[in-house]
């Protein structure tokens, strides 16, 4: 199973692999641009070199379900320790194929390592309950469903 595909795409179908800025793999660009910025959502997206005006390029990848899907990320909000460590994340993305649907990810980076991005962070109801409100804080939407209640907000 491959952990390390992530790569830049735009509804034009352009795609790049290399990202501009700090880092250079979309794993350490996750932490030192994304993170490292307080969750800055305005980096999740890029400007495409080749339809510049139109859709921007977003973070791409393979999400192994029974059939695989592609996936494009909308929004990272996570609990920043500040100690460069561990950091459990709430990734919203949305599937290629079917662009309306929303998917909610509940995953995890350690240092710059890739590995916890696709596995499942485990999580008390208090980070949950952090997660979602940052979540509200970063993208001014909040989550429309009674789970956000039941875990006291
Ligand atoms: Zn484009």
């Amino acid at each position: 199973m491959a952990m390390s595909g992530y790569w830049w795409e735009c509804s034009c179908g352009n795609q790049t692999k290399s990202v501009h800025g700090k880092g250079g793999q979309i794993p350490t660009f996750i932490r030192r641009s994304i993170i490292e910025s307080g969750f800055d959502q305005k980096l999740l997206v890029q400007p495409c070199p080749k339809c510049k005006v139109h859709a921007p390029m977003r973070i791409t990848y393979h999400f192994p379900r029974n059939v695989r899907e592609t996936v494009q990320v909308l929004h990272i909000v996570g609990l920043d320790g500040g100690d460069g460590g561990y950091v459990p994340m709430l990734w919203e993305t949305m599937p290629k194929s079917s662009p309306s649907k929303r998917w909610f990810h509940f995953n995890y980076m350690i240092k710059q390592s890739p590995w916890g991005l696709n596995k499942a962070a485990v999580l008390s109801l208090e980070d949950i309950r952090r997660l979602l409100e940052l979540y509200g804080t970063k993208t001014g939407r909040s989550l429309p469903f009674s789970f956000a209640r039941a875990v006291g907000k």
